[in-house]
């Protein structure tokens, strides 16, 4: 794998805040004492454990506001922090915009319930569990059925980089053609989709629909998801006019890309959401 490919790491030099605190990226504010989100740290697993909850519950409910929600499709899982072997999920038939912290499921790879009283999306959960098996580094997952990413996968196509936002998906987003349109039920659905998500942030599954994976965090796989959905949508958009677009060179592409593609840009723009809903809705946290 060449280095300019690596897209889970941030491999730019960023210089410090002007209180010589390490930044990680450009938008980071280099004035110190402004209000601003900060990456948290936690004292315990308890501590951890109640962060990725939220942060979950928030994600589900961001898929409401954004329309995602097909009847019982699409789910959203994050490893827990002190048993990474299990996963947070959202219950099925529970619409995305009632999902709150008392009513999230912890689930094994088998698909099990080990926490909660809800049911598990099982035909859902086993693409999910073959991902998280296959690569302990990825954190946090997303898929729903939504209207333009479903619509975009049925080209079989991968996106053209027509704007900035779809750089962020620049050599880390894949077609995946095997098994599509089946539901996936069986396992070996899940593992082809496991094979191509290793390097990608965006899985188009062919005549399905959408799927992120994040190294980060639960915020992280949400955004992108939103904004994988969102570029399938500009995508259509031009493509409707016939009118063929003009694309980002490679070049402009992969520096986008290294500037407002990162994880920790994943992270960052889904805090503007997590503090609306927070704000907001706060029985979320009921
Ligand atoms: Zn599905």
């Amino acid at each position: 794998m060449l280095e300019d490919d690596h897209i889970h790491d941030a491999a730019i030099e960023i210089a410090p805040d002007r209180a010589g605190r390490k930044r990680i990226s450009i938008y980071q504010p280099e004035q110190a004492g402004l209000i601003f989100p900060e990456t948290p740290e936690f004292a315990s697993f308890e501590e951890e454990r109640t962060y990725r909850k939220q942060h979950l519950v928030a994600a589900c409910r961001a898929f409401a506001m954004h329309g995602f929600d097909y009847g019982f499709a699409g789910h959203l899982t994050v490893r827990d922090p002190e048993r990474p072997e299990l996963y947070w999920t959202n219950p099925m038939c529970v619409h995305f915009s009632q999902v709150r912290m008392s009513n999230l499921i912890l689930a094994d790879h088998k698909g099990d319930v080990v926490e909660g009283r809800h049911a598990i999306n099982r035909a859902g959960f086993v693409l999910h569990a073959a991902v998280h098996e296959e690569y302990p580094e990825v954190m946090a997952m997303c898929h729903a059925h939504t209207v333009y990413g479903t619509a975009w996968c049925a080209t079989g196509r991968p996106l053209d980089m027509i704007s900035q936002d779809a750089a962020a998906f620049y050599n880390s987003h894949a077609v995946i053609g095997a098994s599509a349109g089946a539901v996936a039920v069986e396992k070996e659905s899940g593992w082809s989709v496991a094979k191509e998500i290793g390097r990608n942030r965006g899985i188009l599954h062919q005549n399905h629909g959408l799927l992120t994976a994040s190294h980060h965090s639960i915020d992280d796989a949400a955004f992108w998801f939103i904004a994988l959905e969102r570029a399938c949508k500009q995508q259509l958009l031009v493509e409707a006019t016939g009118i063929k677009p003009q694309l980002l060179s490679a070049k402009t592409a992969q520096y986008s890309r290294e500037h407002v593609g990162s994880d920790y840009i994943g992270w960052l723009h889904f805090q503007t959401l997590y503090n609306h809903i927070a704000a907001t809705q706060p029985d979320m946290f009921d």
